[in-house]
Formats: structure tokens, sequence, C-alpha cells
């Protein structure tokens, strides 16, 4: 999966893995990973079998992957977003 823009997956996260963005602020710690945290209600709800293990892997490598290609100040990647959109009435 190489269609999304950089700028797009830290949003697509949100909404693929609603489950686990919606868990996450339940998580001890704010930065959690989700990967061997005391206290993760991600990894809670993967031992209680309502999450699926192979989808945190996935969101663990995409955010990862984020984390990794997100500018830091001012991006010259060239694949910039396009200007959000404002609302205008
Ligand atoms: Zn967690």
């Amino acid at each position: 999966m190489r269609t999304l823009h950089v700028s797009d997956v830290a949003a697509g996260l949100d909404i693929l893995f609603a489950e686990i963005s919606e868990l996450a602020p339940k998580c001890r710690f704010r930065d959690c990973t989700h990967a061997y945290e005391p206290g993760c209600a991600v990894q809670a709800a993967v031992a209680a079998g309502m999450l699926d293990p192979a989808r945190l892997d996935r969101w663990r490598k995409l955010r990862e992957e984020d984390r990794e290609n997100t500018p830091s100040g001012s991006g010259s990647r060239g694949n910039k977003p396009p200007k959000a959109r404002v609302k205008r009435r």
C-alpha cells in the first residue's frame, strides 16, 4: 500500500483502525505503542479476543512508518497534501 500520502496516514489510521483509536486514550501512557506497555487498553482488547492481533500489528507498522516519514519543520519532500479545505460560510 503506497497510495496514501504521508500526511494522510495518520488520519487514515484513525479511520481504518477506529477501534484502536478509541481504545488508545484508555491506555496508561499517552504515547502507548500498544506493544508491551503495562496498562494498555488495546492489548487488553486483544487478550479479551475483542481485537484481532493482526490488525494491531498492521496498525503498529503503519504508525511507525508514519512517524519515520513525518518531516520535521518544513518538508521538502514535494508530496505535500492538498490544502485542507476550510469551511466558509
Ligand atoms: Zn496501548
